[in-house]
């Protein structure tokens, strides 16, 4: 952990250009898991801390299914719950650091373990003090062990979607709540209608219609990113408030 070049690689590497000549460097790979529901000391919220290995979509899924808001236009995001923060993963107008409490990291000069609170991040759009841009050195050499996020406390019932961006993509006309499981189902649907839902079973790297890379990067970062496109939309199942 002390040597100067150091990569952290998580389970998946989708955000990773490797090049094919060889690495003078350690490689971690982070292989945790578990998700901690713990209260809130907020009225109507709840806390989760995960494990830095733990898949970030599957924490997604957990939260829609526990009724916990927050990260729900999220689903379907390639990678670990512990490389989020690195880059304040976002989608649809939702960040991390709307809900990012703290990490615990272990600091890569003092090797020490600390929580740090999402203040001290330097969070901004799709950048942290820990993100290595471009390959170069990151403000803050660090491992990230653990995430802690505060979410709204929703329930299965319908909620009124704020924010623009995530009104347009869900195509809400009006005021209508709709519940977190059909706001995951539709931005699941988005994403693999566009080539952006990574599948380990396909072995057919296609291109997400953002990205300007080389072919042959996107060939190397990733596993398989499956074109899926869903046949229309389905309607929302529930019109409660809560
Ligand atoms: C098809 C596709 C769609 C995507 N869509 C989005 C999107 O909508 N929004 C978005 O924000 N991003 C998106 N991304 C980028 C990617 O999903 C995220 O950057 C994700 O957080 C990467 O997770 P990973 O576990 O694969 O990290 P890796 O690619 O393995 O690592 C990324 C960086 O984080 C560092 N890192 C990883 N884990 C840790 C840790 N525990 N502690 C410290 N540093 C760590 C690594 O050293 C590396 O510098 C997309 C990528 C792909 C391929």
């Amino acid at each position: 952990m002390g040597q100067r070049r150091r990569l952290v690689r998580s389970r998946r590497g989708s955000n990773l250009f490797v090049g094919d000549e060889p690495f003078d460097g350690t490689v971690v790979r982070i292989l945790t898991s578990g998700i901690e529901r713990l209260p809130s000391p907020f009225e109507g919220r709840a806390r989760v801390r995960v494990q830095a290995g733990n898949d970030w979509d599957a924490l997604v899924a957990y939260t829609v299914r526990e009724g916990l808001a927050g990260i729900e236009a999220m689903s379907g995001i390639p990678g670990t719950v512990g490389a989020a923060p690195v880059q304040n993963i976002g989608a649809y107008g939702q960040e991390i650091q709307e809900t990012l409490v703290e990490v615990e990291l272990i600091d890569e000069s003092t090797g020490e373990v600390s929580v740090v609170p999402a203040s001290e991040l330097g969070l901004g759009f799709r950048t942290s003090v820990l993100k290595h841009h471009y390959g170069g050195e990151p403000l803050r050499r660090a491992v990230i062990l653990s995430v802690t996020l505060d979410l709204a406390d929703v329930g299965s019932a319908g909620r009124i979607v704020r924010g623009d961006q995530l009104r347009r993509a869900l195509a809400l006309a009006n005021d209508d709540p709709v519940p977190l499981a059909w706001v995951r189902e539709q931005i699941l649907g988005i994403r693999a209608s566009k080539g952006m839902v990574l599948d380990d079973d396909d072995p057919t790297p296609t291109a997400p219609a953002r990205s300007s890379r080389t072919r042959s990067s996107r060939t190397r970062s990733r596993a398989g990113c499956r074109r899926s496109a869903r046949a229309g939309r389905s309607r929302p199942t529930s019109t409660r408030s809560r």
